[in-house]
């Protein structure tokens, strides 16, 4: 399935590289990007009227899949209200006790815009309370794209950190540094040297942004022990397991409590949020009843609230819904390593289908797949009406109206090893 160009060489006339956010345009897979008229369930239909069958669900946030009745009527019925007060409204308490009731780690919640604001404030409250500036965090891990987290200083803690992204000042990245996923060694040799200047160790408790790497048993265990022996706060940063493995998110799932949760995606219903939240005396830090800045003119906005406890609501009165996908991405995996020989690595209703018959548990792992290799099945994948993420680096997810059949097809359409 070709795009037609078209549309994008017109986007690229006014917008930025003609997209609103970079891996939507196709630079990793080739081609032009489609461009999506709607959406109904599992289905994206393209201005053209091709219909795709969707496993990037926009990115994590549309477990009920595209367009579910119960959100789409929650929004409505909010807009009809009015679509933002910049007072307080009794949706943002709604919505604050479900995750605080769902999450373990989350005594107290503030609702943001994204999950890039979600991160960076909760370590700017990390940093306040434990009055330290360091922070650790993992190679391949994506926390947003505000200036400290971009960095990914390769293997090993010695080496000084080097930004990922033009723009950032040094001075910015001063204080971060990046060790390897699943590799406890690290963290602790990271901490010998620089300990009790670091505030925070910040984690995906399940991978996503390598392509998915779930953590080694033990891992968030020796994460959550080492944080505790040496003053640091334990972030987990929930932005696509958070109700996405369970109501719980990856800290239920694992039994491992962090002190900080930050949240995005699901919480929104499709709609901008994102959250950070945890454990009250840490949020009581927090402005106005503490020091620590934060804000925002549309946080809490009484739409996406609407539309983020709908969907909430809908997950707590059908939890059996978690088991289902698990399963039905772990008979998926079992199968498709099967005929193809390609590492399949999974976590509930999300997997990737690595380009390599290597197992993958860093982001070193992840780099070494095989890039044309990749880019030739994506191009088959649509060619099938496949709509997978258009990079090697990310998870892909299935949502509430995926079945058997729909996994079947995408088996069809993956090529052996
Ligand atoms: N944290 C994680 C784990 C993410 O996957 C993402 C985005 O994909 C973010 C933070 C940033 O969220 P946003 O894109 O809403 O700013």
């Amino acid at each position: 399935m070709i795009f037609p160009e078209t549309y994008h060489s017109e986007a690229k006339k006014y917008l930025a590289g003609g997209v609103n956010s970079p891996v939507r345009s196709f630079s990793s897979v080739g081609g032009a990007p489609p461009f999506i008229e709607r959406a109904a369930g599992k289905y994206l239909t393209t201005r053209d009227g091709q219909t795709l069958l969707d496993f990037c669900l926009s990115w994590g946030p549309l477990i009920l899949g595209h367009a579910p009745a119960p959100v789409l009527a929650a929004a409505q019925a909010a807009m009809e209200r009015g679509t933002t007060y910049g007072i307080p409204t009794q949706g943002e308490t709604d919505l604050a006790r479900l995750v605080c009731d769902c999450v373990p780690s989350i005594d107290r919640v503030r609702f943001v815009n994204s999950g890039t604001e979600a991160t960076m404030s909760a370590l700017r409250l990390a940093r306040a309370f434990t009055g330290r500036e360091k922070l650790i965090k993992f190679d391949g891990c994506y926390h947003g794209h505000s200036d400290v987290f971009l960095v990914n200083a390769g293997s090993g803690v010695s080496h000084l950190p080097s930004a990922s992204s033009s723009g950032v000042p040094a001075d910015s990245i001063r204080h971060t540094i990046s060790v390897p996923y699943n590799d406890p060694a690290a963290v602790q040799a990271a901490i010998r040297q620089w300990g009790d200047s670091v505030a925070a160790v910040i984690v995906e408790p399940v991978a996503g942004n390598m392509g998915l790497v779930p953590p080694e048993k033990g891992f968030l265990e020796q994460l959550r022990d080492l944080c505790d022996r040496h003053g640091i706060l334990l972030i987990f940063d929930e932005v696509i397991t958070g109700f996405r493995l369970g109501l719980g998110g990856a800290q239920a799932f694992f039994g491992v409590t962090p002190d900080l949760t930050t949240l995005g995606k699901i919480i929104g219903g499709g709609f901008p949020v994102g959250a950070f939240g945890g454990r009250a005396d840490v949020m009581a830090l927090l402005a106005p009843d503490g020091p620590v800045y934060q804000a925002g003119t549309l946080s809490g906005n009484p739409v996406a609230m609407a539309a983020g406890k709908a969907t909430i609501e809908w997950l707590k009165e059908h939890q059996e819904v978690y088991p289902k996908m698990a399963a039905l991405v772990e008979r998926f995996a079992v199968g498709i390593s099967a005929k193809t020989a390609m590492t399949v690595n999974r976590a509930g209703g999300m997997f990737t289908i690595f380009a390599t018959n290597q197992p993958v548990r860093s982001a070193a792992d992840a780099r070494r797949q095989d890039v044309g290799r990749f880019q030739r099945q994506y191009h088959e994948w649509l060619e099938a009406g496949i709509y997978m993420p258009p990079s090697m680096f990310e998870t892909a997810f299935i949502s509430t109206c995926h079945t058997e059949k729909d996994l079947a097809a995408l088996m069809d359409a993956t090529r052996p090893w």
